[in-house]
C-alpha cells in the first residue's frame, strides 16, 4: 500500500505549498514553468488519483542520513 504522506511528489498546505495535494507533473491540474509563479500552481487531486493504493508515480521520500552520520559528516 503507498500512501501519499510518504510520497516526494505529494505537498501538504499552508506550509509546503499553498494548495495541498499531488505535484507530480503528469497529475497537476495547473503547471507553471518558472519558479516564481509556483502559488498559481494546482495539484492534483491525491486521494482520487492513490484511492487503491497504487499509484504508478509514486516515489518514496529520500531518507534521511542518520545523526552519527550528519555529525560526523560536519567534520569531514
Ligand atoms: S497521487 Fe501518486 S504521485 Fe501523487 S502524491 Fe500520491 S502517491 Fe505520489
Amino acid at each position: 500500500m503507498k500512501h501519499c504522506a510518504d510520497c516526494r511528489h505529494f505537498r501538504k498546505a499552508p506550509y509546503q505549498a499553498k494548495h495541498e495535494g499531488c505535484y507530480h507533473p503528469d497529475n497537476m491540474v495547473g503547471k507553471q514553468k518558472d519558479d516564481y509563479l509556483d502559488e498559481q500552481q494546482l495539484p492534483g487531486d491525491h486521494e482520487r488519483i492513490n484511492a487503491r493504493g497504487d499509484c504508478a508515480q509514486f516515489e518514496p521520500l529520500a531518507s534521511q542520513p542518520s545523526l552519527l552520520r550528519r555529525i560526523f559528516s560536519l567534520g569531514a
